[in-house]
């Protein structure tokens, strides 16, 4: 939107220049002054039965006044306000055996006398049933919690205090998390609130093994135990041990001593997800994931981020704001752009060919050519509202292709010299290494500087801040590429579908006069596998194709759910023609074209021989 430069000015503006006095606001709440915070987390089979967990805040109190404490509206990196007080229940505070009075200031802040006392302790309950990767889940054996829903924090005193936290669990159990040790077993202590919160915690039950990778320590846990072991966790270690370096040589650097990737696999969910922190992140996924590639795809995803909006962040979102939203125009580079780095780190550490990365580039291209024309500046605002316009997730893949399409202008400016791998690193260094996030005028001067001087404001304003779409007849031949299609025969069921909240496949439509019809299906049955193809494999599509792809009229049998009942319906392969367009290498590709396509796909940069 053009219209927020000019609001920005505006305000400035108004800012220097006060037209009439202003009418008095209230001061801000502020707590009176806490010290020395320390947070007990207990979950024991007890507490798993209840699906709570039991949570004690012990501080010191200085100064007179109430103590206010907050719990924050959002967990940093899933952005959507969720009030993380709506699962407190059962608050009690007190100072040694004397109860305290205590009410609410407003929605998620207590207010607690402490009358006199100089050591207070707040408990609660935390109710553990949201399968989210921002939230607290449990199962009788396990639970996992983010900080930002259990850790209250003084109103109005800043995120600077340090702090501990024990977790109390029953014998047996583990405990994983990317926090630091204290030193006692359980025992952990972060030098400020970001960092307390930012790393989230499994408790109970689960499979857990670490690995060097780079001469840093790489952790993985996995919910259920038994869940994920032999030859797929191997995978999934080998696919880390691959892309990590990928992605570290990009930045110069591993920041972290230690990485632990959390997952939990469930049938609750028909897809997956995850969520990035500065050492760790947590993913929930279907157990169809386990041995898949898009699993190796969203942990690379995620582990970037370790990098990119974790450290290197647009100004927007640094410090975080715990207390509500917080938005930035710049998700297209933190979302979009760690997803092209995604795919990169898959084909630059070997866990894909040239012709899959072309295959994830493709499929982006397709999904933002049927999405509606969105402006990535727009898309990353409106994210808060979650749009239903079809526009909300849209800076995911457009932002990766508009990362794709700055590293070609980059290396088409420079010769092949810089990529945008370059300008990642100049900003990493320039911006978050000096404590600060990154803005316009950090970000577009050095995507100008790295290619070779060309300007942008074009490009931004068209592409990014505008709705244009990209102009691939142009960009594709600076790399090599070009489009081709493919005329592929598909057996067709003539069904739609839609994943109601269970993530259950539901049919919502069936096409008259095809098979599915033919069959006996009906609109509400719940579609639970095609042949021997189970409807929730991540890799259905491609499955299902290779599966009845070949003969017209052999037997299609198709299983639903219809109430209580479980039914097969006969069905046969009917087969139609589609034109698939297809991302593809252009062999009359020039040289320049050649060295910059094999510069992207390997992680390199040289220029013409030479010179
Ligand atoms: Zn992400």
């Amino acid at each position: 939107m053009r219209s927020k430069y000019l609001s920005g000015f505006l305000l400035a503006f108004g800012a220097a220049v006060p037209l009439r006095a202003q009418t008095p606001r209230a001061a801000p709440p502020v707590s009176a002054p806490v010290a020395n915070l320390r947070y007990e987390v207990g979950f024991d089979s007890a507490s798993a039965a209840r699906r709570t967990l039991k949570v004690a805040v012990t501080f010191d109190v200085g100064g007179s006044g109430p103590v206010l404490l907050s719990f924050p509206a959002w967990t940093p990196g899933s952005y959507e306000v969720v009030n993380f007080a709506r699962y407190v229940s059962g608050f009690v505070a007190a100072a040694g055996d004397k109860a305290l009075d205590w009410d609410k200031l407003d929605h998620d802040t207590w207010r607690i006398d402490p009358a006199g006392a100089r050591s207070v302790t707040v408990r609660f309950d935390y109710r553990a049933n949201t399968l989210d990767n921002a939230a607290a889940w449990s199962r009788p054996d396990f639970a996992f919690v983010n900080g930002t829903n259990i850790f209250p924090y003084p109103e109005g005193r800043g995120y600077a205090f340090p702090a501990t936290v024990t977790v109390k669990t029953q014998p047996g159990w583990l405990v994983a998390t990317g926090m630091q040790s204290a030193g006692g077993a359980g025992t952990y202590r972060e030098a400020n609130y970001h960092d307390l919160v930012d790393k989230p915690f499994f408790i109970g039950r689960f499979d857990l093994d670490s690995m060097q990778v780079g001469g840093r320590w790489n952790r993985l846990a996995t919910y259920p135990a038994g869940a994920m072991t032999g030859p797929p966790r191997s995978l999934l270690w080998d696919q880390i041990a691959r892309t990590v370096p990928a992605m570290a040589a990009v930045f110069g650097e591993t920041p972290w001593r230690t990485y632990t990737t959390l997952l939990v696999f469930t049938q609750e969910v028909g897809g997956g997800s995850a969520l990035e922190h500065a050492n760790s992140h947590v993913g929930i996924y279907n157990p169809g994931f386990i041995g898949n590639p898009l699993l190796a795809s969203i942990t690379d995803h995620e582990i970037f981020h370790a990098w990119n909006v974790k450290r290197l962040r647009p100004a927007d979102l640094w410090p975080y704001r715990y207390s509500g939203p917080q938005p930035t125009p710049w998700l297209w580079v933190s979302e979009g752009i760690t997803d092209y780095y995604a795919d990169l780190a898959l084909v630059r550490g070997g866990v894909v060919d040239s012709a899959q990365f072309l295959g994830l580039t493709g499929e982006k291209m397709a999904r933002v050519a049927d999405g509606p024309a969105t402006a990535l500046e727009d898309a990353s605002l409106s994210t808060w509202i979650e749009p239903v316009d079809g526009t909300h997730y849209q800076y995911y893949p457009k932002g990766s292709l508009a990362g794709f399409i700055l590293d070609v202008l980059i290396r088409d400016g420079s010769d092949n010299r810089r990529s945008l791998d370059d300008v990642l690193r100049e900003l990493y260094r320039a911006t978050y290494r000096k404590g600060r996030g990154f803005t316009a005028a950090d970000w577009w001067p050095a995507v100008s500087r790295a290619a070779g001087g060309r300007s942008f404001a074009e490009f931004h304003a068209r592409h990014i801040d505008g709705r244009e779409p990209f102009p691939w007849d142009d960009i594709l031949p600076r790399a090599g590429l070009r489009m081709a299609s493919d005329t592929l025969r598909e057996p067709q069921v003539g069904l739609a579908t839609t994943q109601d909240t269970a993530g259950a496949i539901v049919v919502e439509g069936v096409l008259p006069g095809g098979v599915a019809e033919a069959a006996g299906v009906k609109t509400g049955d719940q579609l639970i596998a095609l042949g021997e193809v189970e409807i929730l494999d991540p890799n259905f599509g491609a499955a299902f194709r290779t599966r009845f792809g070949k003969n017209e009229g052999d037997s299609l049998p198709i299983r639903v759910r219809r109430g209580a009942d479980t039914l097969t319906l006969q069905g046969v392969v009917r087969l139609v023609s589609r034109v698939e367009a297809r991302l593809d290498f252009d062999p009359g590709a020039g040289e320049k074209a050649v060295r910059i396509r094999r510069g992207i796909l390997r992680g390199t940069v040289a220029g013409a021989r030479g010179r």
